[in-house]
């Protein structure tokens, strides 16, 4: 079987993996502002660089606290969102997308 598409690794790890764990942060003095900037929109990548935190470790953060936020993402362009209405989580093709499907349908 030929494959003459030659897939282009997008290996874009600018980061490299440490070896040492971070230090153990003070969730309680964090959430709070974590939870700020997104209900402001902010994306876990945002929020992250913004708190000066790694994103690994928000996200593990996120998923301890069952925040809906495992919504598979297949393309670079898409960005996770929390509706600014309805407080869904939903994947927007678009960092301007603030609003899920379904409130964009009923307000467009
Ligand atoms: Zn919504």
């Amino acid at each position: 079987m030929k494959n003459t598409h030659t897939a282009a690794q997008s290996a874009s790890n600018a980061i490299p993996p440490r070896r040492t764990r971070p230090p153990r942060l003070d969730w309680t003095a964090i959430a709070p502002s974590v939870a700020q900037l997104r209900r402001q929109g902010c994306s876990t990548r945002e929020t992250a660089r913004r708190l000066g935190l790694n994103i690994k470790t928000l996200e593990a953060h996120l998923r301890r606290h069952r925040i809906r936020h495992a919504i598979p993402m297949d393309r670079p362009d898409q960005v996770r969102r929390t509706c600014l209405n309805c407080d869904t989580a939903f994947v927007a093709d678009g960092r301007f997308l603030r609003l899920c499907p379904d409130c964009r349908a009923m307000f467009s």
